[in-house]
């Protein structure tokens, strides 16, 4: 049976908002249809009145679940290279408490209006948890190696790992530029097929600037301490990004993370060599971590495709999609909620190529449906918060 619900808007995302429209589904959560009010087609209809917003669920576009027991664990502010220190000295626990603190954040994204995520793993760990989940998981296996003599086996290691999630979506990626050999990027050109999407930490901090640029700054103490050798790179005056993207294979898709620190030349040169990529803000994990926003306005400037990731719960207190809208809302005004929400839904549903199911209230598609109360027309405001209604 067809299940009716308004409110004061629906936003589709794909059209404009609807003030007063009706949306039906079917018991799977298929949206059957969106009216407009007064549309013939409903009139005689019994229809549930909610007050807020409509939305399809989010999508996460950047999360590492396998974190969730690091909750409170990490200072803030140190700069990335200290809590990545502190993230590999205190990551490990035993299997049950990290299985059931994913359990709990699964269930809390779920609650939160969370419908697809991108995951980033490193072990087989949350497979399960994944499996049994409602919300869709795309599995991002992290290849970490920055003497280039390890390339070969941390691909095949990746492998191994991404083998323990089947029949769910994975890929391959390499973690960041400055964990990643130019050596391992290069040899995954011929290895990995062209719907393999990459989702990589890019200028999360602007010591991995210095780095490639100068070989300065405290990247050269987080390698020392963790007995990391850098001695096959040399500084070239290139940022990062520069540094990372042009020896991936051509052919497949890029996430980019954070770009807390990326500049508009940086922007020009991904664009300039044709690379098919989107950016995920993780804006209250860069807060927690550095302390700073990216310049968000140069990537609408540049009309990039933006996305919004949470990230762990070793650099977030939250996985809360509608909590990093806030931030953004409150960051940059001269951004609104349309758009915004747009970024949070089906900019991520494109980018993980799931947007025949995900990311927008269009017929056909099984999306959530998801209620924003406490909101002042189309904005939103501090009380904001939401309700799952499929
Ligand atoms: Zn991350």
């Amino acid at each position: 049976m067809t299940k009716y619900y308004t409110a004061d808007y629906i936003l589709p995302i794909t059209i404009p908002p609807i003030k007063n429209g009706v949306i039906g589904l079917d018991e799977d959560g298929m949206v059957l249809g969106v009216h407009y009010p007064g549309d013939q087609q409903i009139i005689d209809k019994s229809v549930t009145k909610l007050d807020g917003l409509l939305i399809p669920g989010f999508v996460n576009g950047h999360c590492h679940l396998e974190l969730s027991h690091m909750l409170g664990k990490v200072p803030r502010e140190t700069g990335l290279p200290e809590f990545l220190t502190t993230v590999m000295a205190d990551r490990s626990a035993n299997e049950q408490a990290i299985t059931k603190a994913m359990k709990e954040a699964d269930r809390k994204m779920f609650e939160n209006g969370i419908q697809a995520v991108g995951d980033h793993a490193n072990t087989a760990i949350s497979a399960e948890v994944k499996a049994e989940s409602p919300i869709h998981y795309h599995t991002f296996v992290e290849m970490l190696g920055f003497d280039p003599e390890v390339a070969e086996q941390r691909v095949d290691q990746a492998r191994d790992v991404e083998y323990y999630f089947e029949p769910q979506r994975t890929s391959i990626t390499p973690h960041a530029a400055y964990s990643c050999s130019r050596k391992l990027l290069r040899s995954l050109s011929g290895k990995v097929d062209a719907d393999n999407i990459f989702s990589i930490h890019n200028q999360e901090s602007d010591e991995e600037n210095k780095f490639f640029r100068y070989k300065k700054g405290a990247f050269l103490d987080f390698y020392a301490k963790n007995n990391i050798s850098h001695e096959h790179v040399t500084a070239n005056g290139k940022n990062s990004l520069q540094n990372c993207v042009q020896f991936l294979p051509s052919e497949n898709s890029l996430v980019l993370v954070h770009n807390t620190f990326t500049a508009p030349k940086d922007i020009d040169y991904v664009s300039r060599i044709g690379r098919d990529v989107y950016y995920c803000l993780c804006p209250k994990a860069n807060l927690f971590i550095e302390g700073k926003l990216p310049k968000v306005q140069n990537f609408v400037l540049a009309k990039q495709r933006l996305m919004i990731g949470t990230d762990s719960l070793a650099s977030n207190d939250t996985l809360d999609i509608l909590e990093e809208i806030k931030t953004l809302c409150n960051a940059f005004p001269e951004f609104d909620f349309e758009t915004i929400i747009s970024w949070a839904t089906i900019n991520g549903a494109k980018a993980l190529r799931i947007d025949e199911t995900y990311g927008s209230l269009d017929v056909g598609k099984k999306p959530g449906l998801v209620l924003i109360k406490n909101v002042k027309a189309l904005a939103l405001t501090p009380d904001s918060f939401v309700e799952r209604i499929v």
